[in-house]
């Protein structure tokens, strides 16, 4: 269904950024060699490993369901575990797809007050049996930032992955907003993954401004090994490969990975500043990228609804609200305002 003006539901509404969009165009002259074998992924692959300043093994696939479970599949055997947090999207929002494409391994769910994953939480579910009924603890995945908008410091990763070294645990970072957790954060994309601890990161392109797509970075080689037969098997390896590659030249040559997250992370602080002094709504979690969730009598929900806002609240029975690289401040001030509005009336 087209919308006429712009909705924050989600930050999947939104179109495919210019840079990526040229970058997609610049890619369509002529023929290339298919199936990634194409001077478009190179590049792609070496822009990553230049941003990183490592030396990762690079894949990109269509969505972030499939590059988790795969990446998740890759660090597995069938009767391993893998622990992460209950509000993870690995757990659920794949419809079990980690388990199908690892053939079982089982995800351990660690409850979680604020959607954040801790040392002590991984090490309670990591030791919690060692017997042979158990499925083995194997791998250790994150979300940066988390589904409830929050992002871990570069401290808090490394007490993680301190952790997952000394219980022989590897640790995956799913990062379908990789970019706001840069952007929130102010440091180098190195400092939250490889230097931190990380052995595999999911860098979401999808909700960074491409039309679609998703990287894979080993930053373990090894453990990329026979990856590119898993997205083939998976089919998840694009025959005209160039296509899913070369927005992402558009947005790490350019900047616009950075500049397109701190326009989200911005819009989200700039609505949870105009509405900080209504007694009524607040933010369940605090505001550190580009999401805002509100607690809000029902009353003032139904209000927003019946103005024509849309929104989720199937997360802590609050409403979300999440800002693309698009957002347009006008809408953000509507939106602020309209709450303001139903805040009145319904006190009246
Ligand atoms: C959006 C998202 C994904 C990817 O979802 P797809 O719809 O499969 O592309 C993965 N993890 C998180 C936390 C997400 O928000």
């Amino acid at each position: 269904m087209p919308i006429s003006t712009q909705q924050f539901a989600s930050d999947n509404y939104a179109g495919a950024c210019p840079e990526a969009l040229d970058a997609m165009l610049a890619a369509n002259s002529g023929s290339a060699t298919a199936y990634g074998e194409d001077e478009w992924t190179q590049r792609a692959a070496d822009n990553f490993r230049t941003l990183f300043g490592g030396d990762a093994e690079v894949f990109f696939v269509f969505n972030g369901t499939a590059a988790n479970s795969l990446a998740l599949a890759a660090l597995c055997q069938s009767y391993h575990s893998v622990i992460c947090s209950a509000a993870a999207h690995v757990e659920t929002d794949e419809c079990g797809a980690p388990e199908f494409f690892s053939n079982g391994s089982k995800l351990l769910a660690a409850p979680s007050v604020d959607g954040k994953l801790t040392p002590d939480a991984i090490r309670q579910l990591a030791t919690s049996r060692s017997d042979i009924h158990f499925p083995k603890p194997r791998v250790v995945t994150i979300t940066q930032p988390t589904e409830t908008g929050l992002v871990y410091t570069v401290e808090e990763v490394r007490a993680i992955s301190a952790v997952c070294r000394e219980l022989g645990l590897k640790l995956h970072m799913d990062g379908a907003r990789f970019a706001h957790a840069c952007a929130s954060l102010g440091c180098e994309p190195a400092e939250i993954s490889w230097k931190a601890g990380v052995d595999v990161l999911c860098f979401g392109g999808t909700k960074n401004g491409m039309a679609v797509g998703e990287a894979v970075l080993f930053f373990d080689r090894a453990l990329a090994q026979d990856f590119d037969y898993r997205c083939k098997q998976a089919g998840q390896l694009a025959s005209k490969m160039r296509f899913l590659s070369a927005p992402w030249i558009g947005l790490l040559e350019s900047g616009a990975w950075l500049r397109n997250a701190r326009h989200g992370n911005d819009c989200a602080r700039r609505l949870a500043a105009a509405i900080a002094d209504l007694p009524d709504v607040s933010p369940i979690f605090p505001v550190e990228a580009n999401a805002l969730f509100l607690s809000a009598p029902v009353p003032v929900l139904d209000a927003l609804r019946a103005r024509g806002w849309r929104f989720y609240t199937f997360i802590g029975g609050g409403a979300r609200f999440m800002f693309a690289w698009d957002a347009q401040v006008e809408r953000v001030d509507e939106l602020a305002r309209d709450i303001r509005e139903a805040c009145l009336a319904v006190a009246a």
